[in-house]
């Protein structure tokens, strides 16, 4: 039997695990951290359950797929919510709850531009079109060539690719909250609205038309479902044992190096930052230069906030976004002059209002998450200058105190990144998904220099968030298979 070594034990590598093992491939993972999951882990501190990375679960009908692919369903190991209302947004001098389906969002959209929900009803149906192309087509191909794009339904949108979303955006609706929150599904994407082709509207249709879905107990159960469903394929999963060097005899695999040991093996598939995997390899081995991997646009980094509260909160939902001050000059200082915010928006999310297994009672557990230039520098005075700064409008904006009822708090940042995930200059979220940073133009998924490795992850194809990650890791297990075959 042929031996497959996957690198790190985030969504990707968790998914390709899974694909090769019911390929017939003995699978190995070796994980750095002392538990599996990366990015999507979770802390549990005095009775606060703190999912530390992903919050959102968006289209659903992606993790149906992949549970269905090995014959089960999502709720054979999770109980899955749909949140109503799906999120609050606020504004300086109003807010806005985005309900559950379209006619609660297009009566919301009607009291604040009048006559707009006809808009959004067409908007929508155009970004419902999208979404099947570009899910169920598109972002299923190994990014190998540019044909692969090159479809009857891509070739028809064509000028799709060459709009951005906030003109499409502004060219139907007027009032600059509507504006905001139309531009907003694209942010998960990692790049601005205006560099982002009005293609990508299907982040639209998965926000307003598929909804915002909770698993009971947070996100980290969809990674303990798949951590057991790996097992049950026979996965074998190590933690605490950081992949120190990629071993390659002649251009070809043979084996990973950990904590002075070599493990011999047929394949390697690196889930880890696909730049840090890349250093686990003799220079000529490498694929892309530093200056390649610097010049890329990257998807932003955070300062995160862990928090725990001794009493319940007001005015809030499960998931709120702070969108009170100017998006525009905050993009600029993550993408056009990387520097702290000046005055950042926020987001922040309160799993315990709708799931009371994740908090003591009476009690509220609060995440916050300020997006921030990757690269920058994190020191302790900063991270406590930002925490007064989103403390201060969190209570303003929400005619709450705060501060008094804090009796947990974690922060988590650019060099925390880093020293956790081996992130490239402490990403958050991988490279941004740009029309230059497609498909094809994105890092391979299979390298060029080394015969038998490969790659996955949200560096790699299709790119940033858990549902890419999913489908990264079965589009590299598919080519590797395909490759076994040959
Ligand atoms: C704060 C935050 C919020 C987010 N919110 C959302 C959201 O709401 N919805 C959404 O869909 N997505 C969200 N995302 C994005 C999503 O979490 C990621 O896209 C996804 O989890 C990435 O998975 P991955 O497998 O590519 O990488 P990772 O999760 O980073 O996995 C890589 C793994 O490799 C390990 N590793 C690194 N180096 C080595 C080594 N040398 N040896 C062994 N192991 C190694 C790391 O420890 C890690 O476990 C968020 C991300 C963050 C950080």
């Amino acid at each position: 039997m042929k031996k497959v070594i996957v690198v790190g034990s985030g969504f990707s590598s968790l998914s390709a695990a899974c694909y090769l093992a019911k390929a017939g491939l003995e699978v190995e993972i070796f994980e750095k951290n002392q538990t599996v999951g990366g990015r999507a882990g979770q802390m549990v501190k005095d009775g606060f359950t703190f999912d530390m990375g992903p919050s959102w679960y968006w289209m659903p009908d992606i993790f149906e797929k992949f549970f269905a692919d090995f014959g089960k369903k999502p709720s054979d190991y999770y109980q899955l919510d749909k949140l109503n209302p799906a999120y609050k947004i606020f504004f300086k001098d109003d807010s806005i709850t985005i309900g559950d389906c379209m006619e609660q969002i297009c009566k919301e959209f009607d009291r604040i531009e009048s006559g707009s929900s006809e808009h959004l009803r067409k908007f929508i149906k155009k970004a419902q079109d999208n979404y099947d192309i570009a899910i169920n087509k598109v972002v299923l191909k190994p990014g190998l060539s540019p044909l692969e794009l090159v479809t009857k339904d891509t070739v028809t949108r064509l000028d799709q690719f060459f709009k951005t979303i906030s003109q499409e955006v502004r060219k139907r609706f007027q009032n600059p909250k509507l504006i905001s929150t139309l531009e907003f599904p694209v942010l998960f994407l990692g790049a601005k609205p205006s560099k982002t082709p009005s293609f990508y509207s299907f982040m639209n249709f998965a926000d307003f038309g598929l909804g915002t879905w909770h698993p009971k107990g947070g996100m980290y159960e969809i990674i303990k479902a798949m951590e057991k469903l790996a097992m049950e394929l026979g996965v074998v999963i190590n933690t605490n044992c950081p992949v120190d060097k990629i071993l390659v005899l002649d251009g070809e695999i043979c084996g990973i190096n950990t904590q002075g040991k070599n493990v011999v093996s047929d394949y390697v598939v690196s889930g880890a930052d696909y730049h840090h995997s890349e250093t686990l390899l003799d220079k000529k081995y490498r694929q892309y230069s530093e200056s390649y991997w610097d010049s890329r646009v990257y998807a932003p980094s955070s300062l995160l906030f862990y928090i725990g509260f001794d009493k319940k909160l007001k005015n809030v939902e499960h998931h709120n976004l702070f969108f009170d001050t100017d998006f525009e000059q905050h993009a600029i200082e993550i993408y056009d002059h990387p520097q702290w915010p000046s005055n950042p928006l926020f987001y922040a999310n309160f799993p315990s209002i709708t799931d009371a297994s994740m908090a003591p009672e009476g009690c509220e557990t609060g995440f916050f998450l300020v997006p921030i230039a990757p690269g920058l520098e994190d020191t302790d005075a900063l991270r406590a200058q930002y925490f007064d700064i989103v403390m201060d409008r969190f209570s303003a904006l929400t005619d709450q105190e705060v501060k008094k009822s804090i009796i947990f708090k974690r922060s988590f940042c650019v060099r925390d990144f880093v020293e956790q995930y081996n992130s490239y200059k402490g990403n958050a979220y991988g490279m941004a998904n740009t029309l230059s940073q497609t498909a094809f133009l994105r890092p391979n998924l299979r390298s060029k220099k080394v015969k038998n490795l490969f790659f996955a992850g949200q560096l790699t194809v299709p790119g940033p968030g858990v549902p890419p990650s999913l489908i990264s890791g079965k589009l590299t297990a598919e080519l590797l298979t395909k490759n076994l075959a040959l």
